[in-house]
């Protein structure tokens, strides 16, 4: 990777004094806006083309926001992009003490209230109980979700909390960072982009890997995504799952960075809302040689992340082909010129939608509300 060092995500003009409270230039802001629109859109779109359900969930029935961001959504769609169905809203299954979204192996077809699985290995209800009981093991904090595997055949596994990292330099395409920004742990000397809350450590047990120098980026790897690869690198018989922990964590749904690469592993979950994902990343393979290299569960990131990052690239293809001048908001139009001309310069980079796609999610905001900024 080589960071890109630019005060938007993707150029352009824009006078270089209007920033945010960050000292963020507000076009990037805007930049993610139209990055994650057409992810959501060319994601639908792509759904409804084969017949299957896109819904969004809410843990409130009323949820006006959401309402607005589904309505919006499907205009854009319109005829020609709907392909007879349309985008729904749900209600969020109800939180209770161990409650599971489910990795939902194949079941892109199935209604969203079907996919829900029980664990049936001793060792996932061991696992399951421990994540759910246990306020020593992994991140208890706002948002928390930990990941487990059910494995009915070799009845092992472990507890996948999410944790943060540095994302890797090398190797794994371009990935941006503003050049200045001022957050409440320090400035872009002293903290890396993309801390949640911008402070150093978040409370609650989070494993944090310590920043590396000079200052790139950091990501969140979910539990749900870890449990992916394991269950990828083990056998199709093994079921992720991913339960909210603690008492501030009441979403049982997955955020949408995670639903696109569930979907592209062919996990698809039991639940998506439309809130945030922020610095959401995945994990990046070792190299043969590497410490901790492990051929099979190394193999397994490598091949779901290449189907993740392929999936991004028809996303984002899709969606700016169904954004136009008469659905998006005039203040979104050249962000929108910008995104198709990114996505063209850049017609034989693997990762560059993937990584648009990161790079909007460090611009922390909900999914909602981004679309409802950027579609009229
Ligand atoms: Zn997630």
């Amino acid at each position: 990777m080589a960071l890109r060092l630019t005060a938007s995500i993707l150029g352009g003009s824009g006078g270089l004094s209007v920033v945010d409270q960050n000292g963020v230039h507000v076009y990037a802001a805007k930049d993610a806006d139209v990055i994650m629109t057409a992810a959501i859109l060319g994601f639908s779109a792509g759904r409804l083309a084969v017949g299957h359900p896109v819904q969004f969930d809410s843990d409130d029935p009323n949820d006006a926001k959401l309402r607005g961001a589904v309505e919006k959504l499907n205009d854009a769609l319109g005829i020609r992009y709907s392909f007879g169905g349309a985008v729904t809203c749900g209600v969020t299954p109800p939180w209770r003490e161990g409650a599971m979204i489910t990795g939902a192996a194949g079941a892109s077809r199935t209604p969203f209230a079907q996919r829900h699985a029980t664990a049936s290995a001793s060792a996932a209800l061991e696992f399951h109980d421990i994540a759910s009981r246990d306020t020593d093991v992994g991140y208890q904090g706002r948002g928390a979700y930990t990941g487990f595997i059910d494995d009915p055949v070799e009845n092992r596994g472990s507890i996948k909390a999410t944790a943060r990292f540095n994302v890797p330099v090398m190797g794994h395409g371009d990935r941006w960072r503003p050049p200045t920004y001022k957050v409440k742990g320090g400035d872009h000397n002293q903290v890396p982009w993309g801390l949640i809350a911008g402070v150093r450590e978040l409370e609650g047990g989070m494993v944090q890997e310590p920043f590396s120098t000079p200052m790139g980026v950091v990501g969140y790897t979910h539990g749900m995504i870890q449990a992916i690869y394991d269950a990828v690198a083990h056998g199709p018989w093994c079921t992720p799952f991913e339960i909210a922990v603690g008492h501030q964590t009441t979403k049982l749904a997955s955020c949408f960075p995670c639903t696109l690469f569930m979907y592209a592993a062919g996990y698809p979950p039991s639940s998506i809302h439309l809130g945030r994902g922020e610095s959401w990343v995945p994990f990046y393979p070792a190299s043969p040689g590497a410490s901790g290299y492990s051929a099979f569960v190394d193999a397994a990131i490598q091949s779901t992340n290449t189907r993740w990052q392929l999936e991004c690239r028809q996303h984002l293809t899709l969606g700016v082909q169904i954004m136009t001048q008469n659905n998006v908001m005039k203040t979104h139009h050249e962000r929108l010129s910008l995104l198709k001309q990114y996505l063209s310069s850049h017609a034989n980079d693997l990762h560059c939608a993937a990584n648009l796609i990161l790079d909007a999610i460090t611009v922390h905001c909900s999914e909602v509300d981004r679309i409802n900024q950027t579609l009229k």
